[in-house]
């Protein structure tokens, strides 16, 4: 199937889109991780730059976005099916675009358009910046689908500018792109390429810009982000202290860490800066160093428990999350329970927790000794079993504490609710009052912990509110 290709940069790009129709509609699904909720988000602002408005259904948009994840297979599974309907409503709107982009893209690239001949745009990660030239050969000539995924290798910096149309009071700036990692299960240096990271300097460009327009709390985001910066003399800890001294910026997360780069520095940030919110998502993935062994990910069971003891006595008040991967091939029963003993002696607030699904292409999928489903799914739910244990105790000795938090906006399910987020990234409800604003600080004392989330009642206490933006 022929598809179009470009040589041209992003700077050419306004004077390609200058005669596209005012005012269409732009529909996003988004699949996967926290990058791809970023990236959404630049595809909506580039998009709202040329005259696309989001709406709320695929029924009602002139282009649908897949913005795919291939992380899990179920991911991949449901963005599938998601395109498939998409099939009829395509063939009822003739004039309809869809286009899939992310990770799944970057993988199977033409394969897509054997596959869904009804997709007219494929976009990988690099190269979404493309999305209005793209739409302006579609608009030209519908009848030849475009193809894009060339990792952008050129410079050792990688040059971006975080945009989102309409900031809330928290906000995700991805500050690198890429890993130099090869674990053993994992798909992303083959659909994100080799890391890269941007320029501290045009981070705290970006910060300072969304801190203006209101945003408070900031999560910088990188696959594998404490090597931040490691081929321009840079590093993750230098980022966090300039980004502290920025006045109306309260608080500072990160995700996501992999242990074995994890240095002291990064640590010491802990006792040095108040922003840095009392949190560390850690993925250990297995309790078992054979198991990591196969999973390459360098380091011990031994050298990851002395990490999650310094950050605890550098910031007392800590929560950690953790991310592991059961029935891994290989995994006896033995190395299993060595997994459950880590959690035990972690106790992670949250565990995100999965059973091992094979990755086409990844080292580990080719593997014989793999583990049967049924063992799998036996090993997870007493995992997950112990995780909520862990979870519900670590949120009740919150009971009866004083803590600040940030109010995200009305609850989803009960309107009479409110919802905030602790500095352990913790949700807190709290009965609705007039005035109160997503953005303001808020104390609250917390009258009940449950395995999701806090209940707490307002004090009386001043806390920072925030301002009106609107004008
Ligand atoms: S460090 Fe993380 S992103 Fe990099 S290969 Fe390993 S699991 Fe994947």
């Amino acid at each position: 199937m022929p598809t179009a290709s470009i040589g041209l940069s992003v700077e050419s790009l306004p004077k390609l889109v200058y005669h596209l129709p005012l005012m269409k509609g732009v529909y996003i699904q988004t699949y996967g991780c926290q990058m791809n909720v970023s990236d959404s988000d630049r595809m909506e602002a580039i998009l709202d730059s040329i005259h696309y408005e989001t709406v709320k259904t695929p029924q009602d948009a002139d282009l649908v976005l897949v913005n795919t994840c291939s992380i899990r297979e179920k991911a991949e599974n449901k963005m599938s099916s998601f395109a498939h309907e998409l099939k009829s409503l395509k063939s009822q709107k003739p004039g309809m675009l869809l286009g899939v982009t992310g990770c799944v893209a970057q993988q199977e690239k033409e394969q897509i358009l054997k596959e869904l001949p009804f997709v007219d745009l494929v976009l990988g990660p690099d190269n979404i910046d493309e999305l209005p030239w793209a739409l302006e050969k579609l608009n030209e000539d519908k009848s030849t689908p475009i193809l894009r995924t060339e990792f952008d290798q050129e410079s050792r910096v990688w040059e971006s500018k975080t945009l989102i149309k309409n900031p809330g009071p928290s906000e995700f700036i991805s500050v690198m792109k890429g890993c130099d990692h090869y674990c053993s299960y994992c798909i992303v240096p083959w659909t994100r390429g080799r890391e890269r990271s941007r320029t501290i300097d045009s981070i705290i460009e970006d910060t300072r810009r969304l801190v203006n327009k209101g945003v408070r709390e900031i999560t910088f985001l990188g696959q594998n982000i404490n090597t931040f910066g490691k081929r321009n003399n840079e590093s993750l800890h230098e980022l966090f202290y300039r980004a502290h001294e920025i006045d109306e910026l309260r608080r500072i997360r990160f995700t996501t860490s992999h242990p074995g780069d994890l240095q002291d520095e990064l640590i010491q940030c802990y006792v040095d800066l108040p922003k840095l919110c009392s949190y560390f998502h850690l993925p250990v993935q297995s309790g078992s160093d054979k198991i990591l062994r196969a999973m390459r990910r360098f380091y011990t069971v031994e050298q990851y428990m002395e990490k999650v003891e310094k950050l605890k006595k550098a910031r007392p008040d800590i929560a950690l999350s953790s991310d592991i991967i059961v029935g891994f091939p290989g995994e006896t029963d033995e190395d299993f329970r060595k997994t459950l003993e880590v959690v035990k002696a972690s106790r992670y607030d949250n565990l995100y927790s999965f059973a091992y699904s094979p990755r086409p292409g990844t080292s580990a999928s080719t593997r014989n000794n793999q583990i049967s489903e049924l063992e799998k799914k036996s090993r997870l739910m007493e995992l997950q079993n112990l995780a909520r244990q862990i979870s519900k105790e670590s949120h009740q000795q919150w009971e009866g504490q004083k803590i600040e938090i940030m109010l995200e906006g009305p609850s989803k399910k009960n309107p009479q609710f409110w919802t905030g987020r602790s500095s352990q990234n913790i949700p807190v409800h709290l009965a609705a009052k007039a005035g109160m604003k997503p953005g303001d600080f808020v104390l609250v004392n917390v009258v009940e912990g449950t395995l999701t989330h806090l209940m707490a009642t307002l004090t009386n206490a001043a806390s920072h509110k925030q301002p009106d933006l609107s004008n």
